[in-house]
């Protein structure tokens, strides 16, 4: 960033974006310590957050704690104005589809899980939905209407997210849907599109681990098995959108026929159906569950752990991340989450307990994903 006081309308708004991108960051912070971090000069940053409490984005909220300099004058803090803009956030997996009302800081004030009805054609389901989303907006105040700025849609898959288009998603539609044109022409808002653990990474990026790293990888198990590989603050996009998709290592040159088309994927042998195909188990209860289980069920559980921890060593040589962040309600036991790094040490003493985290925002992953690529389209 450029130390500058110029009046130009396009470098004031990239300050501007510098200034709101940071703050989000951070979380509360003050005048002074966003001059350090932009390279704005004091006087820029007075004028331009002056202007963006004026226009809503930013809001004081009080006094820091911390004396600066002899004369102890006190800072006062700036966080994003969490009433400034709404997005709608709608996350489409194979077995739940999710819904919620989501703040300029992220929080959801309403949520709802519907079941994903892959009975019937996709533009069915979508008009089902617009039902669901136009309700959402009819609970509102008038005034709290015009603040929904955004539908942010997330769903399993290759996505297109410049046209909007789902491509093919895997476990759910079986060909090309365009959901942005599709549900823009009914509700009149902009509609955002992307692949949901891309979706979740970025989420990881701005409100997560991203605080303090930029090079990570993401895995969410339940109900497939997603990925991700972030790299230089950026989630990692190869030929034609598509992802680090771990869950479709090929493991088994005998394997069963997989959804993306191929057959003998990792995710054949962890995806919800094919766990209980072994086990009778609930995402909320797996922990209990496996521990109730046989000696036999047990040792196949274990045999799927390791085949899962064997891939994410083997996929970390091409990237080197540093932490691996885990995802996802099967992820949230502890003794599953354990063995799993008990075997990946087993190949690697370098993936441990200190480079293999639980997500810090997994009772938010239904909708913080796609608050980010809503938030990321707004201010970076
Ligand atoms: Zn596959």
């Amino acid at each position: 960033m450029v130390k500058n006081g110029m009046n130009m309308s396009t470098i004031k708004n990239k300050n501007k974006n510098a200034i709101l991108s940071y703050i989000n960051d951070i979380v509360a912070v003050s005048r002074i310590d966003v001059a350090e971090a932009t390279g704005l000069t004091g006087a820029s940053v007075t004028q331009l957050t002056t202007e963006l409490i004026r226009d809503g984005y930013l809001r004081e909220i009080g006094l820091s704690d911390e004396v600066r300099h002899k004369a102890g004058r006190k800072k006062i803090l700036l966080e994003l104005n969490p009433e400034y803009a709404y997005v709608i956030t709608v996350n489409i997996e194979p077995e739940i589809t999710s819904l919620a009302l989501v703040n300029f800081q992220g929080k959801a004030l309403t949520i709802k899980k519907l079941k994903t009805n892959k009975a019937i054609a996709a533009e069915e389901y979508l008009n089902f939905l617009i039902l669901e989303i136009k309700e959402i907006i009819n609970s509102l105040s008038s005034r709290n209407k015009n603040k929904v700025k955004a539908v942010s849609v997330g769903i399993t898959g290759n996505v297109d997210k410049e046209k909007g288009i789902s491509i093919f998603a895997n476990g759910i539609w079986n060909k090309s849907v365009s959901i942005k044109d599709i549900l823009e022409k009914e509700l009149n808002i902009p509609v955002l599109v992307e692949n949901n653990i891309k979706a979740l990474s970025l989420a990881e990026l701005l409100y997560g681990i991203g605080r303090k790293c930029n090079s990570f990888m993401v895995i969410k198990w339940g109900p497939g098995l997603g990925s991700a590989f972030i790299t230089d603050n950026k989630v990692y996009e190869g030929y034609n959108g598509q992802t680090a998709e771990i869950g479709h290592v090929i493991v088994d040159s005998n394997g069963e026929k997989c959804s993306c088309g191929r057959s003998g994927c990792l995710e054949t042998k962890i995806s919800y159906t094919a766990l209980r195909n072994i086990m009778n188990f609930n995402p909320d209860t797996f922990e209990s569950d496996y521990l109730n289980s046989n000696l036999e069920t047990k040792k196949r559980i274990d045999e799927i752990i390791s085949l899962l921890a064997r891939t994410i060593v083997n996929s970390g040589v091409l990237f080197f991340p540093k932490y691996i962040i885990l995802e996802g309600s099967l992820f949230s036991n502890k003794i599953i989450r354990n063995k799993l790094i008990e075997y990946c040490k087993s190949f690697d003493q370098e993936y441990d307990e200190n480079r293999i985290l639980f997500s810090e925002l997994y009772n938010q992953e239904e909708y913080i994903g796609l608050a980010a690529v809503f938030v990321n389209k707004f201010l970076y």
